[in-house]
Order: C-alpha cells, then structure tokens, then sequence
C-alpha cells in the first residue's frame, strides 16, 4: 500500500499506476475504515481496476452542531486495514491539500437534495458533490465505489456523473452487516452494547416494511406508517423518517412496483443511524433483493444490454425524448425476473408520473409501446449474452457505458 498526502504525489502514484496499464478504481471514504468500505475495494479489484482509497472528513458535509469534531479517526488502524482490504494507494489529504479554500461553486440537485436525509441535514450532500467532484477531477478514476448503505447519496453521486458527463462508472455496492443485522458504520462506534442493541430496531423496521409487502401491499404510504410505527415503539430509538420510494429519483411512486427502496432513519443514543434495503417488486409475489449491477463481466454485460436497449430505443421510438428512454432503462434496471406483463406495468408506472407523462410515442398506446420495449429489451439481452469479450471492450455501435 503506497501512501500520499498531497494532490503532487497523488498524481505520481496514478501515472505510474496507469503507466503500467491499469484501469483505476476509486473509493471516497471518511475513514475509520470497517468491511463495509473493505467490500467497496474487493469489487473495484473483481471488477478488474486497482483499487485506490482516499480517507478525508470533509467538513463541508457537516451542519452547524454535527459530529465533525467528534468523528472517529484511527489513521494507523486504516492503514492496515486498507491493506487487507488490498487497497494499492490510499489518498490522505493533509490538511487543505484537497478542499485549499471554500469552494464557490455550488452543485444542487433539488430534487434529490430536498428528501430524506436533506431534511434534518440541509447542506449535506452539496457538501458531499464538492468533494467527490473535486476527486474525480484529481483522480479520475475509470469507477467510483459508493455503498447502497448511504442510498441517496448513491443516487445523488450517479446522477452527478451523468449529469455532469464526467466519464466515471459509478458502482453501487450493497451493504455489509454485521451477524445479527446492523449495517456497520463508522458512526456505531459512538453506540453503548445496550445502545447497539436498540440499534438491530432499524433493520427489523425494514423487515416489517418487506413484510407488508410480501403481503401484498402495494402502498408505499402504509408500508412507510408500518416501518415509523415500529421505529416508534421501540425502546431508546427516535425515528426520523420512514420511506418507500424510488431508488432513483427517491419520490414515492403511486404503487410500489418495480425498483423499490425502503429507506429509515433514526437516532439512538449519541447518534444518527440510517439503513434501507433495495428491492425487486414485482406486480404480485415476493420481491427479491434489488442487484443493480452485478460483478465483473457480468455487470459489464448488464451495462452493454442497458446501453443496446436505449439505442434500441432510439431506433424504433425515435419520436420519445432521451430522457424517456432513460427512465425506461432505469425502471428496468436489476430486475430479478422480467415478463411482458411486469414490463407493461412498469411501464404504465414510467409513463405516468410527471412531465414523462405527456410524452407518448407517436400516438401509440401503452400496450404497443410495452411491445417494443420488451422487444427491444430481448433483443438487448441477446446481444449481451455474446461469448464472453475483454472486459471493457463494447461490440460495435453501442455506445460506451457512462452511468
Ligand atoms: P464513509 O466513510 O462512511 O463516508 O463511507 C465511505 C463509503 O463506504 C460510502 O460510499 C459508504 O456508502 C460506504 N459504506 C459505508 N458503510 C457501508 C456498509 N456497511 N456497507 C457497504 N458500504 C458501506
């Protein structure tokens, strides 16, 4: 593990690094290193990139009577830990070598910036889109590793990247927990045993919310009075909020179909915890847990065939907007399991939230346009399943994967 303290030696590493003809994997963190960021470098390195860590507190994150001060930080601890974790060049900005002044350029996402976590922690993620812009401009790694345990911070970060077209794969990994549940965090060190004990109240919150839907609920507004009602009644947890939304676009859907996040957060003792879990709901039957994308090749192939769908798109639908067939893709995005009928609904769903509601493909009715887009998505799907190319390499006519 080769470690560097300012952007000049950073950039040394890198080109050395790059020199010898690897692809770069970066994953931001705040230190105090556990599994969870360990899980984040195993997949850059199975996903065929060195994995390079960077561990900064960035106080643009924090609000006015945040634990900033407080956070935990063990340098000599991470440094070995980031080296089981086989992490080839670790980042530790020395004092304002990565943020030299407060920046003036402000990056906002309204509307992913106004749910969630935003309410008790306005700033929050502008301060986090800062910083991990700031990163990639320095690193610019091939992909950014961030966990499915900040959930919208995963969605904030993915639509940076797409948005901003800063040509870094942003890779979602799921969360690690501990054996009786908890999803670990740097932050559980602030948790008394009796107090960690309290804590398992959020997983078994979501348990009930996945409860309810294996029930059959389909209301997203019930499934989130089921999981507060149960934050509510347990000892020593204050519930902040409670939500079944949109992995994506984090607003609650009419019905719950689909790409499903169910997302809660509360405190215990000292301090702030949040956890979710990801599902696959489809229009009846269990859900199953939510993969958006897969390890190594076949993640890879997942991007192609997301990538060939779009174009399909384009091709046979070419009257809907880019950002139609976008929200098709993402809609479609880790399904289990995908039928005709499932794609419909979806596809109803798709259609009718918001402005995407008024776009209609050349006069054609749900069903026909369902059509297409399961055909196109076969289509998609076969082309991905090609014999098995260098990883990196997209066949002719697809476009290169940017999300
Ligand atoms: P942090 O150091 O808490 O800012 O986290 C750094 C990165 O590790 C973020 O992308 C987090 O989402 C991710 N992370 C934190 N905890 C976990 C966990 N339990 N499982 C997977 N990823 C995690």
């Amino acid at each position: 593990l080769r470690v560097v303290r300012d952007r000049r030696a950073l950039a040394q590493a890198l080109a050395e690094l790059r020199a010898a003809g690897n692809g770069i994997g970066l994953v931001p963190t705040m230190g105090y290193l556990h599994a969870g960021h360990g899980a984040l470098l195993a997949r850059a390195a199975e996903d065929g990139l060195l994995p390079v860590l960077s561990i900064f507190v960035n106080p643009l994150q924090f609000g006015a009577g945040e634990d900033f001060a407080r956070y935990p930080r063990d340098e000599a601890g991470d440094l070995a830990a980031a080296e089981r974790f086989g992490a080839v060049l670790a980042y530790l900005p020395d004092g304002d070598d990565l943020v030299p002044e407060r920046p003036e350029v402000v990056i906002r996402a309204p509307a992913l910036m106004r749910r969630l976590d935003a309410r008790a922690r306005p700033g929050h993620f502008e301060g986090v889109a800062a910083v991990v812009v700031r990163l990639w401009g320095i690193v610019r790694p091939d992909a950014a590793y961030f966990g499915e345990k900040d959930a919208q911070q995963l969605a904030v970060v993915r639509r940076l990247a797409r948005d901003l077209a800063v040509g870094v794969r942003v890779v979602g990994v799921p969360t690690v927990r501990d054996a009786d549940g908890l999803a670990l965090s740097s932050r559980n060190a602030y948790l008394s045993p009796g107090e960690r004990r309290q804590a398992l109240a959020l997983r078994a919150a979501l348990a009930v919310g996945e409860g309810r839907i294996a029930a059959g609920e389909r209301r997203p507004a019930a499934v989130a009075e089921a999981m507060r009602r149960h934050l509510a009644q347990a000892p020593g947890v204050t519930p902040e909020y409670a939500e079944a939304v949109g992995p994506d676009r984090l607003d609650r859907p009419r019905r719950i179909l689909g790409r499903t996040l169910l997302a809660v957060a509360a405190r215990v003792g000292t301090a702030r915890l949040i956890d979710n879990v990801r599902l696959w709901v489809p229009l009846d039957g269990p859900a199953t847990p939510l993969v958006d994308d897969p390890p190594g090749e076949a993640g890879r192939r997942a991007q192609v065939a997301r990538r060939r769908l779009e174009a399909v798109l384009a091709e046979r639908a070419p009257q809907a907007g880019v950002a139609w067939r976008r929200a098709v893709c993402d809609a479609l995005r880790g399904a289990a399991a995908l039928d005709g009928p499932t794609v419909r609904a979806v596809l109803a769903q798709v259609v009718g939230r918001g402005p995407l509601g008024t776009v209609r493909i050349g006069g054609r009715d749900l069903d026909e346009l369902a059509a297409v887009v399961w055909d196109a998505m076969r289509s998609a799907s076969a082309i991905s399943k090609e014999p098995s190319r260098k990883l990196g390499e997209i066949p002719k006519g697809v476009p290169r994967p940017q999300d």
